[in-house]
């Protein structure tokens, strides 16, 4: 959500933080500006600052402001940049970052909410402040300027750590300051920010894809640190302004993770990254008939303990988290407690400390699943967990974190990282119940057997993606469609159901099977699309009777459904997508991709914005 860049060195600044935010664009927004230090003053409040610092920003895409960059005499060596995913005040040019301060002397972007603005608004402005925007940023700005101004008069950075003082909520902060052309000052409470560090040039980003172009060598800011980023120097202070070391943190990623390499859209890029990305993470994992975990110690140590589990995440992580709880409870006999992050906290769950939390998610800075470890932690649990970003602030703060190793995620609407979440899960389930004893070493042995040939399972949904193609060429123009399943096949509904909602915009609702009569049936009529999921046996002869009835209402039924039971199934639904035979329990890493590619094909066929579906940002970092 949002995104920050900063940038001091001998390069264009314009063209490294234009650069640099078309990385993050990923991450959503709807406007995006940049100031910096240098240019010429055109002498306009809030579209330029005093002598020194030009800002250009406005509502939109990157082009936009492109366009108006070239239209505009914007050039230095400095400068901070902004993709804004408004929360106070609506997406318009003046409520774009950056804002400039009262006397146009500080230039600020910011990512999260300032919750106690109003009373600092009121405060400042009785101190003769005028504010110009909607935003709480606004705030920050001039609340930079009245401690520089009457206590800090020659030095910004303490200026700035003791506005960060009266601050409330969350914040990553990029600062520039009139009267010093040879720094800018970044600040992060719950925000990520990262510092790249390069030779005779440093850098700040939200997210390591805005810098890789340039440095590979970063340190990641933790909560209520302040940086001051000098072109030769970087310095980190911690809340009270005492000196901080950090380590080096190297990137060891492929810079084409974060490219098209010749795909049309990321999604697909990474839906046909799946088997790759699985293949790092069950191999890292399951080694000669074992689980590797001697990293985590909660599962090797603590395993025989653990008397309950509560797994917390949300949107997508979430509904890995519905498979999860069954998979545990089957393999592991521990009772699981599901929860969405943002509810969690304000449940007063009753956690005790034998217990452990698992919290999920691909970017490791939701900022929900952040506070709802945090509130575990302080209630004694444990807490391990499952992550894609190494060094995300999730990650730092867990007992224990198992990687998800899915290499970046670019698009919003999430795939390969579900896959390997789930993937994830099965190894935590499997080598619980191990060490639990609650199954024995020879059904332990096949089910490891059986998760290694995931990969390949999943390569050959994919070689038959066309047929997936030609069924959206045909019926894309579908105004609601249901999602049905029982069991695993329920919790793969409902993440093929948001899949769809996220990037085509139809409405979608997916249901258990048995639960569309008490309701939701009354909204189906003829024609209407229902997406049925058919891969667990035991379930069969009861989801099948949940098809027929539909489709005694005049809907058109497509079904996912394992191999063996493809005769059977098309007997009643009117199109079947079939995957591969194999174990029910393991189906779900499988059987999503149909349904993430059904998705994908029906935003193509409408003309949607794939990658950046309107309204959605890829690490949700406000409340
Ligand atoms: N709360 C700020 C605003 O609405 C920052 C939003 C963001 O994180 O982009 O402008």
């Amino acid at each position: 959500m949002c995104g920050i860049v900063g940038y001091i060195g001998k390069k264009d600044a314009v063209q490294v933080l234009v650069d640099g935010l078309k990385k993050l664009e990923y991450r959503g927004y709807d406007s995006a500006g940049i100031a910096v230090y240098g240019g010429k003053n055109e002498n306009k409040r809030n579209t330029c600052t005093g002598n020194n610092i030009v800002v250009v920003k406005c509502k939109g895409r990157l082009d936009s402001l492109q366009e108006k960059i070239k239209n505009s005499i914007i050039r230095g060596n400095m400068g901070i940049g902004h993709t804004r995913w408004a929360t106070h005040g609506e997406p318009n040019d003046v409520n774009s970052h950056p804002h400039v301060s009262h006397s146009s002397k500080i230039a600020v972007v910011h990512n999260g909410i300032i919750e106690n603005y109003t009373e600092l608004k009121e405060f400042l402005e009785s101190e003769g402040f005028e504010f110009v925007s909607d935003t709480d940023t606004e705030v920050i700005a001039n609340l930079i300027e009245y401690f520089y101004k009457y206590y800090h008069k020659e030095e910004i950075t303490n200026a700035v750590v003791n506005s960060l003082k009266l601050l409330e909520g969350t914040y990553a902060l990029g600062i520039m300051c009139e009267d010093f052309p040879d720094r800018f000052i970044v600040a992060r409470k719950g925000s990520p920010l990262v510092i790249g560090l390069g030779e005779n040039e440093n850098f700040a980003a939200s997210d390591i894809p805005a810098i890789l172009a340039h440095t590979r060598n970063t340190y990641i800011l933790d909560d209520d640190e302040v940086a001051l980023i000098k072109q030769d120097q970087v310095i980190v202070y911690d809340g009270f302004g005492n000196e901080v070391k950090k380590e080096v943190f190297k990137v060891d990623w492929d810079i084409t993770a974060t490219e098209k390499s010749g795909y049309e859209h990321f999604m697909i890029k990474e839906i046909c990254e799946e088997p790759e990305a699985l293949r790092n993470i069950i191999n890292s994992r399951i080694k000669d008939g074992e689980i590797v975990a001697g990293d985590l110690s909660i599962i090797e140590n603590e395993a025989a303990r653990v008397n309950k589990i509560f797994i917390v995440a949300c949107g997508t992580a979430y509904h890995a988290g519905l498979v999860g709880k069954q998979v545990i409870e089957t393999l592991a006999k521990i009772p699981v407690e599901i929860s969405i992050a943002s509810e969690f906290r304000y449940q007063d769950p009753i956690i005790s400390p034998g217990d452990l939390v698992i919290v999920i998610s691909q970017s490791g800075e939701t900022i929900y699943t952040l506070f709802a470890l945090r509130e575990a932690k302080r209630a004694g649990a444990r807490v391990l967990s499952i992550v894609n970003t190494v060094g995300s602030s999730i990650a730092r703060e867990s007992d224990n974190v198992l990687y998800t190793l899915a290499e970046p995620e670019i698009a919003i609407a999430s795939t390969k990282a579900y896959n390997n979440q789930l993937a994830a899960l099965y190894i935590v389930a499997l080598a619980f119940a191990m060490k639990r004893r609650t199954v024995n070493d020879r059904a332990a042995l096949e089910i490891m057997e059986e998760i290694k040939r995931i990969p390949e399972l999943v390569a050959e949904v994919l070689n038959h993606r066309e047929e997936v193609q030609k069924f959206a060429a045909r019926h894309y123009n579908s105004k609601s469609v249901f999602f049905i399943g029982r069991g695993l096949d329920y919790a793969l509904s409902v993440e093929g159901s948001l899949k769809l909602k996220e990037i085509s915009y139809i409405h979608s609702e997916a249901y258990a099977g048995g639960e569309l009569k008490h309701g939701t049936i009354a909204l189906i009529e003829e024609g209407t699309l229902v997406v049925a999921c058919v891969t667990q046996n035991y379930l069969k002869d009861k989801i099948m009777s949940n098809i027929k009835e539909v489709k005694a209402r005049g809907t058109l039924v497509l079904a996912v459904t394992q191999s063996r039971f493809t005769c059977e199934v098309s007997r009643t639904a009117d199109i079947v997508i079939t995957i591969p035979d194999m174990n029910q329990l393991l189906v779900p890493m499988v059987a999503i991709t149909p349904l993430q590619l059904l998705a994908y094909y029906f935003a193509v066929q409408k003309g949607c914005d794939v990658d950046k579906p309107r309204n959605l940002a890829k690490s949700v970092t406000v409340e």
